[in-house]
Protein backbone atom coordinates (compact mmCIF):
# COMPACT_ATOMS: atom_id res chain seq x y z
CA UNK A 1 0.00 0.00 0.00
CA UNK A 2 1.43 3.11 -1.05
CA UNK A 3 1.76 6.29 1.22
CA UNK A 4 -0.84 8.55 0.78
CA UNK A 5 -0.08 12.58 0.89
CA UNK A 6 -2.18 14.74 2.56
CA UNK A 7 -2.23 18.70 3.51
CA UNK A 8 -4.09 18.80 7.02
CA UNK A 9 -5.09 16.10 9.12
CA UNK A 10 -6.75 16.40 11.78
CA UNK A 11 -6.55 13.14 15.05
CA UNK A 12 -10.40 12.81 16.57
CA UNK A 13 -14.02 13.46 15.94
CA UNK A 14 -14.94 15.48 19.68
CA UNK A 15 -16.04 18.78 19.61
CA UNK A 16 -12.21 19.94 19.03
CA UNK A 17 -11.48 17.55 15.67
CA UNK A 18 -14.86 18.04 14.13
CA UNK A 19 -14.97 22.26 14.72
CA UNK A 20 -11.08 22.07 13.50
CA UNK A 21 -12.32 20.57 10.25
CA UNK A 22 -15.30 22.91 9.65
CA UNK A 23 -12.56 25.44 9.73
CA UNK A 24 -10.09 23.80 7.85
CA UNK A 25 -12.22 22.87 5.08
CA UNK A 26 -14.13 26.28 4.94
CA UNK A 27 -10.19 27.40 4.00
CA UNK A 28 -10.12 25.22 1.47
CA UNK A 29 -6.99 23.11 3.39
CA UNK A 30 -9.48 19.85 2.05
CA UNK A 31 -8.65 18.08 5.90
CA UNK A 32 -9.27 13.99 6.23
CA UNK A 33 -9.69 13.79 9.75
CA UNK A 34 -9.49 10.05 11.77
CA UNK A 35 -12.18 9.69 14.22
CA UNK A 36 -10.50 7.07 16.34
CA UNK A 37 -12.20 4.48 18.44
CA UNK A 38 -14.79 6.91 19.70
CA UNK A 39 -16.45 8.45 16.78
CA UNK A 40 -17.86 11.65 18.33
CA UNK A 41 -15.80 11.16 21.60
CA UNK A 42 -16.67 11.68 24.89
CA UNK A 43 -20.27 13.41 24.39
CA UNK A 44 -21.60 9.90 23.09
CA UNK A 45 -20.97 8.71 26.40
CA UNK A 46 -24.04 11.06 28.42
CA UNK A 47 -27.05 11.89 27.63
CA UNK A 48 -28.65 15.00 27.74
CA UNK A 49 -26.15 18.70 26.78
CA UNK A 50 -27.47 21.28 28.26
CA UNK A 51 -24.51 23.92 28.57
CA UNK A 52 -23.52 24.21 24.81
CA UNK A 53 -24.75 27.31 23.15
CA UNK A 54 -27.02 27.26 20.41
CA UNK A 55 -29.58 24.37 21.90
CA UNK A 56 -32.11 26.72 24.26
CA UNK A 57 -33.89 23.11 25.19
CA UNK A 58 -30.58 20.96 25.71
CA UNK A 59 -29.62 17.99 23.55
CA UNK A 60 -28.87 14.59 23.38
CA UNK A 61 -24.88 14.54 23.18
CA UNK A 62 -24.59 11.98 20.51
CA UNK A 63 -27.02 13.88 17.76
CA UNK A 64 -25.11 17.24 18.64
CA UNK A 65 -22.10 15.59 18.02
CA UNK A 66 -23.99 14.29 14.55
CA UNK A 67 -24.82 17.61 13.93
CA UNK A 68 -21.34 19.25 14.02
CA UNK A 69 -20.06 16.10 11.70
CA UNK A 70 -22.19 16.94 9.29
CA UNK A 71 -21.36 20.13 8.99
CA UNK A 72 -17.69 19.34 8.81
CA UNK A 73 -18.77 16.72 5.85
CA UNK A 74 -20.98 19.88 4.63
CA UNK A 75 -17.66 21.70 3.76
CA UNK A 76 -15.83 18.65 2.55
CA UNK A 77 -13.74 17.38 4.98
CA UNK A 78 -13.28 13.79 4.54
CA UNK A 79 -13.90 11.84 7.52
CA UNK A 80 -12.84 8.19 8.08
CA UNK A 81 -12.76 5.36 10.44
CA UNK A 82 -9.09 4.46 11.95
CA UNK A 83 -7.12 5.06 14.40
CA UNK A 84 -3.51 6.45 14.73
CA UNK A 85 -1.12 4.09 15.86
CA UNK A 86 2.33 5.51 15.07
CA UNK A 87 3.68 8.81 14.31
CA UNK A 88 7.03 10.22 13.28
CA UNK A 89 7.35 14.16 14.03
CA UNK A 90 10.91 13.94 13.24
CA UNK A 91 10.67 15.89 9.79
CA UNK A 92 8.17 17.80 7.97
CA UNK A 93 6.18 16.40 5.98
CA UNK A 94 5.22 14.06 9.00
CA UNK A 95 4.74 10.32 8.74
CA UNK A 96 1.66 8.14 10.41
CA UNK A 97 0.37 5.12 10.26
CA UNK A 98 -3.72 4.90 10.71
CA UNK A 99 -4.12 1.06 12.03
CA UNK A 100 -0.70 0.16 12.12
CA UNK A 101 -0.87 -0.89 8.54
CA UNK A 102 -2.00 2.31 6.58
CA UNK A 103 1.19 4.91 6.29
CA UNK A 104 0.38 8.57 6.15
CA UNK A 105 2.28 12.01 4.96
CA UNK A 106 0.77 15.46 6.55
CA UNK A 107 2.18 18.70 6.14
CA UNK A 108 0.01 19.88 8.99
CA UNK A 109 -1.09 17.53 11.72
CA UNK A 110 -4.21 19.30 14.14
CA UNK A 111 -4.05 16.58 17.49
CA UNK A 112 -7.51 16.44 19.03
CA UNK A 113 -7.58 13.20 20.27
CA UNK A 114 -8.83 14.20 24.07
CA UNK A 115 -8.70 12.99 27.40
CA UNK A 116 -10.60 9.93 29.18
CA UNK A 117 -11.79 10.38 32.76
CA UNK A 118 -10.13 7.52 35.10
CA UNK A 119 -12.85 5.03 36.65
CA UNK A 120 -11.64 3.11 39.72
CA UNK A 121 -12.11 -0.05 37.44
CA UNK A 122 -14.89 -1.76 39.34
CA UNK A 123 -17.26 -3.97 37.70
CA UNK A 124 -20.55 -2.55 39.58
CA UNK A 125 -18.88 0.80 38.71
CA UNK A 126 -18.98 -0.01 34.70
CA UNK A 127 -22.23 -1.70 34.85
CA UNK A 128 -24.31 1.83 35.96
CA UNK A 129 -22.33 4.17 33.97
CA UNK A 130 -24.57 6.80 32.64
CA UNK A 131 -27.05 4.93 34.97
CA UNK A 132 -25.96 7.25 38.13
CA UNK A 133 -22.29 6.94 37.39
CA UNK A 134 -20.59 9.86 35.97
CA UNK A 135 -17.64 11.69 35.64
CA UNK A 136 -18.93 14.85 35.19
CA UNK A 137 -20.73 16.98 37.99
CA UNK A 138 -21.03 20.13 36.13
CA UNK A 139 -22.13 17.68 32.92
CA UNK A 140 -24.69 16.02 35.09
CA UNK A 141 -25.28 17.32 38.65
CA UNK A 142 -28.45 19.10 37.58
CA UNK A 143 -29.92 15.26 36.80
CA UNK A 144 -29.57 14.78 41.00
CA UNK A 145 -31.53 18.31 42.54
CA UNK A 146 -32.87 17.71 45.91
CA UNK A 147 -30.58 13.73 46.05
CA UNK A 148 -27.71 12.51 47.81
CA UNK A 149 -25.05 11.77 45.99
CA UNK A 150 -21.15 10.84 46.31
CA UNK A 151 -17.76 12.18 44.99
CA UNK A 152 -15.34 10.12 44.85
CA UNK A 153 -11.74 11.68 45.42
CA UNK A 154 -9.86 14.41 47.58
CA UNK A 155 -8.21 16.81 44.57
CA UNK A 156 -9.30 19.77 44.10
CA UNK A 157 -11.49 18.30 40.73
CA UNK A 158 -13.34 16.54 43.94
CA UNK A 159 -14.06 19.48 45.75
CA UNK A 160 -14.55 21.41 42.85
CA UNK A 161 -17.67 19.04 42.09
CA UNK A 162 -18.82 18.77 45.76
CA UNK A 163 -19.27 22.16 45.87
CA UNK A 164 -21.11 22.51 42.79
CA UNK A 165 -23.19 19.44 43.97
CA UNK A 166 -23.75 21.19 47.08
CA UNK A 167 -25.87 23.53 45.78
CA UNK A 168 -28.03 21.45 44.00
CA UNK A 169 -28.41 18.08 46.09
CA UNK A 170 -29.31 17.56 49.57
CA UNK A 171 -26.38 15.51 51.27
CA UNK A 172 -22.97 15.15 48.90
CA UNK A 173 -20.36 12.55 50.64
CA UNK A 174 -16.81 13.23 49.40
CA UNK A 175 -15.60 9.35 49.69
CA UNK A 176 -11.82 10.05 50.31
CA UNK A 177 -9.23 6.95 50.07
CA UNK A 178 -6.69 9.06 52.74
CA UNK A 179 -7.02 11.24 56.15
CA UNK A 180 -6.16 14.44 54.33
CA UNK A 181 -7.33 16.21 50.70
CA UNK A 182 -4.96 16.75 48.05
CA UNK A 183 -6.90 20.07 47.24
CA UNK A 184 -5.43 23.49 47.91
CA UNK A 185 -5.90 24.82 51.52
CA UNK A 186 -8.67 26.86 50.46
CA UNK A 187 -10.69 24.31 48.40
CA UNK A 188 -10.28 22.37 51.93
CA UNK A 189 -11.69 25.07 53.92
CA UNK A 190 -14.78 25.85 51.23
CA UNK A 191 -15.32 22.20 51.24
CA UNK A 192 -15.64 22.09 55.03
CA UNK A 193 -17.41 24.61 55.69
CA UNK A 194 -20.40 23.58 53.87
CA UNK A 195 -23.33 21.94 56.12
CA UNK A 196 -24.22 19.38 53.35
CA UNK A 197 -21.22 17.84 52.39
CA UNK A 198 -19.78 15.09 54.64
CA UNK A 199 -16.07 13.84 53.87
CA UNK A 200 -16.12 9.85 54.77
CA UNK A 201 -11.84 9.99 55.28
CA UNK A 202 -10.00 6.51 54.68
CA UNK A 203 -12.82 5.00 53.30
CA UNK A 204 -12.06 2.94 49.65
CA UNK A 205 -15.34 2.11 47.73
CA UNK A 206 -15.85 -1.71 47.04
CA UNK A 207 -19.01 -1.54 45.51
CA UNK A 208 -21.95 0.67 43.84
CA UNK A 209 -25.08 -0.77 44.66
CA UNK A 210 -28.16 -0.52 42.31
CA UNK A 211 -31.30 -2.18 40.43
CA UNK A 212 -32.90 -2.03 37.14
CA UNK A 213 -33.19 1.96 37.27
CA UNK A 214 -29.87 2.90 38.74
CA UNK A 215 -27.73 3.40 41.52
CA UNK A 216 -29.24 3.00 45.20
CA UNK A 217 -26.21 3.38 47.39
CA UNK A 218 -22.49 2.83 47.80
CA UNK A 219 -20.40 0.18 49.95
CA UNK A 220 -17.52 1.27 51.17
CA UNK A 221 -14.63 -0.13 53.60
CA UNK A 222 -12.62 2.02 56.09
CA UNK A 223 -9.49 1.86 57.29
CA UNK A 224 -10.22 0.20 60.70
CA UNK A 225 -11.98 -3.01 59.05
CA UNK A 226 -15.57 -2.48 59.05
CA UNK A 227 -17.54 -1.95 55.90
CA UNK A 228 -20.22 1.18 55.33
CA UNK A 229 -23.68 1.75 53.43
CA UNK A 230 -24.53 5.08 52.24
CA UNK A 231 -28.09 5.55 50.40
CA UNK A 232 -26.72 7.47 47.27
CA UNK A 233 -28.71 8.61 43.78
CA UNK A 234 -25.36 9.58 41.84
CA UNK A 235 -21.75 8.28 42.46
CA UNK A 236 -19.32 10.66 40.62
CA UNK A 237 -15.75 9.97 40.01
CA UNK A 238 -12.94 12.99 40.50
CA UNK A 239 -9.84 11.50 40.83
CA UNK A 240 -7.85 12.66 37.30
CA UNK A 241 -8.24 12.29 33.78
CA UNK A 242 -5.62 10.76 31.22
CA UNK A 243 -4.88 12.62 28.46
CA UNK A 244 -5.04 10.56 25.23
CA UNK A 245 -0.97 11.90 24.38
CA UNK A 246 0.72 8.70 25.00
CA UNK A 247 1.16 8.20 21.35
CA UNK A 248 2.97 11.81 20.99
CA UNK A 249 5.57 11.88 23.84
CA UNK A 250 8.48 10.84 22.10
CA UNK A 251 7.85 13.96 20.26
CA UNK A 252 5.54 16.44 21.61
CA UNK A 253 6.20 18.28 24.94
CA UNK A 254 3.44 17.18 28.08
CA UNK A 255 3.44 18.52 31.47
CA UNK A 256 3.83 16.02 33.94
CA UNK A 257 0.20 15.06 33.62
CA UNK A 258 0.62 14.16 30.03
CA UNK A 259 -1.17 17.35 29.18
CA UNK A 260 0.31 18.62 25.84
CA UNK A 261 1.92 21.82 26.16
CA UNK A 262 0.60 24.52 23.60
CA UNK A 263 2.02 28.66 23.43
CA UNK A 264 0.12 30.71 25.08
CA UNK A 265 -2.64 32.03 23.31
CA UNK A 266 -2.13 29.54 20.05
CA UNK A 267 -2.46 25.60 19.51
CA UNK A 268 1.48 25.41 18.60
CA UNK A 269 3.49 22.75 19.99
CA UNK A 270 7.06 22.08 20.72
CA UNK A 271 6.94 21.17 16.59
CA UNK A 272 6.07 23.59 13.93
CA UNK A 273 3.23 22.37 12.12
CA UNK A 274 1.68 19.98 15.15
CA UNK A 275 -1.40 21.94 16.64
CA UNK A 276 -3.18 20.53 19.71
CA UNK A 277 -6.54 21.30 20.26
CA UNK A 278 -9.22 20.49 22.83
CA UNK A 279 -8.76 18.26 26.11
CA UNK A 280 -5.71 16.98 25.32
CA UNK A 281 -3.78 19.86 25.65
CA UNK A 282 -6.67 21.43 28.62
CA UNK A 283 -6.31 20.39 31.93
CA UNK A 284 -8.13 22.72 33.20
CA UNK A 285 -11.62 23.47 31.50
CA UNK A 286 -12.50 20.36 29.49
CA UNK A 287 -15.78 21.23 28.44
CA UNK A 288 -17.18 20.77 24.79
CA UNK A 289 -17.27 24.50 24.17
CA UNK A 290 -13.48 25.50 24.75
CA UNK A 291 -12.88 21.95 23.02
CA UNK A 292 -14.51 23.28 19.94
CA UNK A 293 -13.18 27.01 20.51
CA UNK A 294 -9.54 25.36 20.63
CA UNK A 295 -10.18 23.62 17.52
CA UNK A 296 -11.29 26.52 15.76
CA UNK A 297 -7.80 28.16 16.97
CA UNK A 298 -5.73 25.03 15.70
CA UNK A 299 -7.60 25.29 12.31
CA UNK A 300 -6.53 29.10 12.10
CA UNK A 301 -2.98 28.28 13.06
CA UNK A 302 -2.48 25.07 10.38
CA UNK A 303 -3.77 27.88 8.03
CA UNK A 304 -1.12 30.39 8.64
CA UNK A 305 1.23 27.44 8.65
CA UNK A 306 0.44 25.84 5.25
CA UNK A 307 -0.59 29.01 3.35
CA UNK A 308 1.66 31.42 5.06
P1 LIG B 1 -13.05 14.06 23.03
O1 LIG B 1 -14.49 14.37 23.04
O2 LIG B 1 -12.44 13.32 24.17
O3 LIG B 1 -12.75 13.26 21.68
C1 LIG B 1 -11.51 12.71 21.46
C2 LIG B 1 -11.55 12.04 20.10
O4 LIG B 1 -10.24 11.58 19.78
C3 LIG B 1 -12.46 10.82 20.01
O5 LIG B 1 -13.22 10.92 18.82
C4 LIG B 1 -11.49 9.65 19.91
O6 LIG B 1 -12.02 8.56 19.14
C5 LIG B 1 -10.33 10.30 19.20
N1 LIG B 1 -9.04 9.66 19.37
C6 LIG B 1 -8.41 9.29 20.54
N2 LIG B 1 -7.24 8.69 20.24
C7 LIG B 1 -7.13 8.69 18.87
C8 LIG B 1 -6.15 8.22 17.96
N3 LIG B 1 -5.04 7.59 18.38
N4 LIG B 1 -6.37 8.38 16.62
C9 LIG B 1 -7.49 9.00 16.17
N5 LIG B 1 -8.44 9.47 16.99
C10 LIG B 1 -8.26 9.31 18.33
N6 LIG B 1 -18.79 19.05 28.44
C11 LIG B 1 -19.71 20.02 28.32
O7 LIG B 1 -19.39 21.14 27.90
N7 LIG B 1 -21.03 19.79 28.63
C12 LIG B 1 -21.48 18.59 29.05
O8 LIG B 1 -22.66 18.42 29.34
C13 LIG B 1 -20.52 17.54 29.17
N8 LIG B 1 -20.90 16.30 29.57
C14 LIG B 1 -19.98 15.32 29.70
C15 LIG B 1 -20.41 14.06 30.11
C16 LIG B 1 -19.50 13.03 30.24
C17 LIG B 1 -19.98 11.68 30.69
C18 LIG B 1 -18.13 13.26 29.95
C19 LIG B 1 -17.14 12.11 30.06
C20 LIG B 1 -17.68 14.51 29.54
C21 LIG B 1 -18.61 15.55 29.42
N9 LIG B 1 -18.22 16.84 29.01
C22 LIG B 1 -19.16 17.82 28.87
C23 LIG B 1 -16.83 17.14 28.68
C24 LIG B 1 -16.67 17.07 27.13
O9 LIG B 1 -17.16 15.84 26.67
C25 LIG B 1 -15.21 17.23 26.73
O10 LIG B 1 -14.68 18.43 27.27
C26 LIG B 1 -15.08 17.27 25.21
O11 LIG B 1 -15.68 16.14 24.62
C27 LIG B 1 -13.61 17.32 24.79
O12 LIG B 1 -13.59 17.32 23.40
P2 LIG B 1 -12.30 16.88 22.57
O13 LIG B 1 -12.67 17.11 21.15
O14 LIG B 1 -11.10 17.52 23.11
O15 LIG B 1 -12.11 15.33 22.87
P1 LIG C 1 -5.46 15.14 41.57
O1 LIG C 1 -4.94 16.39 42.15
O2 LIG C 1 -4.51 14.14 41.01
O3 LIG C 1 -6.33 14.43 42.71
C1 LIG C 1 -6.87 13.17 42.49
C2 LIG C 1 -7.56 12.76 43.77
O4 LIG C 1 -8.18 11.50 43.54
C3 LIG C 1 -6.61 12.60 44.95
O5 LIG C 1 -7.26 12.97 46.14
C4 LIG C 1 -6.34 11.10 44.94
O6 LIG C 1 -6.07 10.58 46.22
C5 LIG C 1 -7.69 10.57 44.49
N1 LIG C 1 -7.56 9.29 43.83
C6 LIG C 1 -6.79 8.98 42.77
N2 LIG C 1 -6.95 7.70 42.44
C7 LIG C 1 -7.85 7.18 43.33
C8 LIG C 1 -8.42 5.91 43.53
N3 LIG C 1 -8.12 4.89 42.73
N4 LIG C 1 -9.30 5.75 44.55
C9 LIG C 1 -9.64 6.78 45.35
N5 LIG C 1 -9.13 8.01 45.22
C10 LIG C 1 -8.25 8.21 44.22
O7 LIG C 1 -6.52 15.40 40.37
P2 LIG C 1 -7.56 16.62 40.19
O8 LIG C 1 -8.26 16.90 41.45
O9 LIG C 1 -8.34 16.27 38.96
O10 LIG C 1 -6.62 17.85 39.85
C11 LIG C 1 -5.73 17.80 38.71
C12 LIG C 1 -4.95 19.11 38.62
O11 LIG C 1 -5.86 20.18 38.27
C13 LIG C 1 -4.34 19.50 39.96
O12 LIG C 1 -3.12 20.11 39.70
C14 LIG C 1 -5.32 20.49 40.54
O13 LIG C 1 -4.73 21.42 41.42
C15 LIG C 1 -5.81 21.19 39.26
N6 LIG C 1 -7.17 21.75 39.48
C16 LIG C 1 -7.25 23.01 39.97
C17 LIG C 1 -8.48 23.55 40.24
C18 LIG C 1 -8.57 24.94 40.79
O14 LIG C 1 -7.55 25.53 41.02
N7 LIG C 1 -9.76 25.47 41.00
C19 LIG C 1 -9.64 22.81 40.01
C20 LIG C 1 -9.52 21.51 39.51
C21 LIG C 1 -8.26 20.99 39.26
P3 LIG C 1 -4.64 10.82 46.93
O15 LIG C 1 -4.64 12.25 47.36
O16 LIG C 1 -4.69 9.86 48.06
O17 LIG C 1 -3.60 10.50 45.90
Amino acid sequence: MGTEKIRCLILGSGPAGYTAAIYASRAGLKPVLYEGLQPGGQLTTTTEIENFPGYPNGINGTMMMEDIRKQAERFGTDIRFGMVSKVDFSHCPFSLFIDEEKELEAEAVIIATGATAKYLGLPSENKFKGMGVSACATCDGFFYRGKDVAVVGGGDTACEEALYLSSLCRKVYMIVRRNVLRASNDMQKRVKNIPNIEILWECNTLEVLGDDMGVTGVKLSHKRGENIEKKIDGFFLAIGHHPNSELFKEWIETNEEGYIITAPKSTKTNIEGVFAAGDVQDPYYRQAITAAASGCMAAIDAEKFLLG
